[in-house]
């Protein structure tokens, strides 16, 4: 050995490295060795521990076939092979770092056994998996809450911030906006006649239909009951009106167990710049209340 080849030597030995010296395709005798990493990658055999030509024992496989592969990608000096790291859980949870060295004319192979390491980095994993699951969940709790559970529609406290936030939007781009305010026809009738779970299936059927029916930028909610507020980005009154229709006529093709139409009568309102929710909310349910006293089953605009 040169006098750099044998430095390198007494370093990976400090290091607590085996080193194996390439003989041929997946061949190589042990040059240097740590007796602790001894019984792991090189199992007793026969002729005793040290046999050469080596027998691998399984997991040392495992490697050597990325270590013929990573001889024909490298070209290194001595010591310059860089360590390319594999982590293969074995029955005896350890992992292994390999390096692949070349020195002078000489290819060599580093083991080094990581059983601690490899051991934290498990439970650092570990924890992140734990981590992105809480998040996770987190976020799963917290887009619930904003939920009406039965329908998953938003639920009438999300509606009214982002009723605000919708006015306070439109206000400022200057665009149009509308609120439909819909109520189902004698849903007493349903209840009585089919139950009170046909009732339930109904309204989730309804708030379905509603999505179905809708843009993405509009918003539904299920107000109490069997009421459900839809409000119309960009849309003015006319649009909004046409919309409501196309949702009162989806509407009663919905079947969800009950024998007759289902159907709903809305209010209709376009917001005047400046007024408070709370009127533009009560001019939609004034609608709607004429579309109740007029004979249901329509849209009244206000
Ligand atoms: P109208 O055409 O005048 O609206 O008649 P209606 O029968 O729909 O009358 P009203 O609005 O007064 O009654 C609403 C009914 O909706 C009463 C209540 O039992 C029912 N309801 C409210 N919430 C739920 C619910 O979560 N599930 C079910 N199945 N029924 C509900
Ligand atoms: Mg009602
Ligand atoms: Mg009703």
């Amino acid at each position: 050995m040169s006098d750099q080849e044998d430095i390198a030597y007494n370093v990976l030995q400090l290091l607590g490295v085996a080193l194996l010296q390439r003989t041929g395709a997946m061949q190589y005798v042990v040059c240097g060795k740590v007796p602790q990493f001894y019984e792991v990658l090189f199992p007793s055999t026969a002729e005793g521990p040290c046999a050469a030509p080596w027998k691998f024992s399984p997991m040392l496989e495992f490697f050597m076939e990325d270590v013929e592969r990573f001889f024909e990608l490298k070209k290194t000096g001595i010591l310059t092979s860089g360590v390319w790291q594999e982590n293969g859980k074995t029955e005896t949870d350890t992992a292994m770092i390999a390096a692949a060295t070349t020195f002078g004319a000489k290819q060599v192979l580093t083991v080094r056994l990581l059983r601690a390491e490899f051991k934290e980095r498990q439970d650092v994993r570990e924890q992140s998996l734990q981590h992105r699951q809480l998040s996770q969940n987190l976020k799963y709790y917290q887009k619930e809450a904003t939920l009406d559970a039965l329908t998953k529609v938003f639920n009438k406290e999300t509606f009214s911030a982002l009723l605000l936030d919708e006015i306070k939007r439109s206000h400022a781009l200057e665009y149009p906006l509308s609120l439909l305010i819909l109520d189902i026809d004698d849903f007493k009738k349903v209840n009585d006649t089919y139950g009170h779970l046909a009732g339930d299936k109904v309204l989730s059927s309804l708030a379905e239909c509603v999505k179905k029916t809708l843009r993405s930028g509009d918003i539904v909610a299920r107000f109490g009951g069997e009421e459900f507020v839809v409000l119309l980005p960009h849309s003015n009154a006319k649009q909004a009106h046409n919309i409501g229709e196309k949702i009162r006529r989806n509407i009663t093709l919905i079947r969800a167990d009950v024998h007759h139409p289902i159907t709903v009568s809305m209010g209709c309102a376009t917001y005047i710049p400046g007024e408070v929710s709370e009127n533009f909310l009560a001019r939609a349910d004034t609608g709607l209340y004429e579309a109740k006293a007029s004979g249901k089953n329509r849209v009244c605009t206000r």
